[in-house]
């Protein structure tokens, strides 16, 4: 394997903003072995797309963005690549549901909880409905 290929080139460019970004170019579609979500700064393994479009040859050309500590990328990605980040973005995904889904059973509990010591205290009147 040609040592060269697998070091993308990173070139830094301020945008119009003001905001600096890291433009990374990939040689002849390497292929990280770590995933596209573990950021390359911080280790993070919360980086998302944050822009996408069709590239040939079923590659696609990703803006990457760490919501940790706000590292950005653009690169070419080959469809195998950009598929894993999918699946790690569903399972995120299905996390986060699963984590709101506990944290709505625990408030409804404690909603619960309160109303039955309010009522039992005799806080809750019929005027109230
Ligand atoms: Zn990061």
């Amino acid at each position: 394997m040609n040592p060269e290929q697998e070091q993308p080139s990173v070139r830094r460019i301020v945008l119009p903003s003001g905001r600096s970004i890291e433009v990374v170019r990939f040689g002849e579609r390497s292929h990280s072995a770590r995933g596209l979500h573990i950021c390359p700064e911080c280790n993070s393994d919360l980086v998302q797309p944050v822009g996408w479009s069709e590239a040939p040859d079923d590659c696609w050309n990703l803006a990457l963005n760490c919501p940790n500590c706000d590292w950005y990328a653009e690169g070419v990605y080959t469809g195998d690549q950009v598929r894993e980040l999918e699946d790690r973005l569903d399972e995120g995904l299905a996390d986060m549901l699963r984590d709101l889904q506990r944290l709505t059973q625990a408030n409804m509990a404690d909603q619960i909880d309160r109303f039955v010591s309010a009522l039992s205290a005799d806080h809750i009147l019929p005027e109230d409905f």
